[in-house]
């Protein structure tokens, strides 16, 4: 099991860190390109993606605590994803290494670099070397992807749209498949009537594969952790909303289609979860420790327990 840590740079909040005329955050980029890695890499066998901090409570996580929970979590590698900022002229992607990563970590940020450029069809910068804190402080390969400059309006255009962001993470994860050799899974049936698709982020487990339809995501009687969760839907215009109660954080904004709810690698319970989306039934229950299945909970109403420090321990979703 290869165990993979994104690194969204900075946080919302983060002073600084936007476009000049302050129409993008750069946190904005680097989540959402970050949670595109997690979602491509639920595709292939034998990858876990973690994230390295909490991406919705607002707090700039130091860089040291994001190193140390790799560290702690023994992690493969910490992709850190960035968006840059220079002179305006300057354009395209550049990714780092610490200036004494051994001839590894300068083959995996090539490979993930090249797939990047390849992806992307952007100006190539190279790969360098510098001596940034997530590089520094982390045990294991660590890269650092700059996909982009802010302060180009042309790679801004690029940087605020999510085919771009698409891209981007396509190239990512196509490098870090080439240097892991990770396999696919085989392809789902497919059907043309709308389906809801979801995976849980297992205690101990990490990314437990694509559920579908009713299917049983998580584990029971094993007493572990749901973690996290996403929810898809296909075949379906209907926009899917989603929130959470996470163990002493209270309910989460809301998430849609593809988003992580929940959080991965700092023991926190995902508690309870509401699910739905306008225009299509939907119908779900949760499996409680020490409780068992709930009855079948539809259209937003509340599936799980708040403020009894009970957890999730598995979902079934599906529509109708
Ligand atoms: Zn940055």
């Amino acid at each position: 099991m290869v165990k993979i840590m994104l690194d969204p740079g900075h946080d919302i909040n983060t002073p600084g860190k936007r476009t000049l005329d302050g129409s993008m955050r750069e946190f904005e980029f680097n989540k959402a390109t970050a949670l595109h890695v997690v979602n491509l890499l639920s595709n292939y066998h034998d990858v876990e993606a973690v994230l390295s901090h909490d991406l919705y409570d607002g707090i700039d996580t130091s860089l040291t605590a994001r190193a140390n929970l790799a560290n702690q979590l023994r992690v493969d590698c910490v992709v850190s994803i960035h968006a840059n900022a220079g002179a305006s002229s300057a354009r395209g992607i550049e990714t780092y290494i610490h200036t004494n990563a051994p001839d590894r970590t300068y083959n995996l940020a090539r490979m993930v670099h090249d797939q990047t450029i390849i992806a992307t069809g952007m100006v190539n910068r190279g790969v360098k070397r510098a001596d940034f804190a997530i590089l520094r402080e982390t045990n294991m390969d660590a890269l650092l992807i700059e996909c982009g400059f802010m302060t180009n309006s042309d790679d801004l255009v690029l940087l605020k749209s999510d085919d771009y962001r698409i891209k981007c993470a396509r190239g990512i994860v196509n490098g870090l498949v080439q240097f892991y050799g990770l396999n696919k899974k085989a392809a789902p049936v497919t059907s043309l009537s709308p389906s809801v698709v979801y995976e849980a982020h297992i205690e101990g487990i990490g990314w437990q594969g694509v559920k579908r339809n009713g299917e049983t995501a998580g584990t029971t009687g094993q007493s572990r952790r749901l973690e996290a969760l996403t929810v898809r839907l296909e075949n379906t215009n209907a926009r899917l909303q989603m929130e959470g109660h996470i163990e002493d954080l209270d309910w989460t904004n809301e998430r849609t289609n593809g988003e992580v709810l929940g959080t991965m690698g700092v023991a926190l319970r995902l508690e309870a979860i509401k699910i739905k989306a306008d225009g299509l039934n939907i119908t779900y229950r949760v499996h409680i420790e020490n409780t068992g299945w709930t009855d079948w909970k539809k259209n937003g109403e509340e599936a799980g327990t708040t403020g009894q420090a009970k957890r999730i321990e598995a979902i079934e979703i599906k529509l109708g």
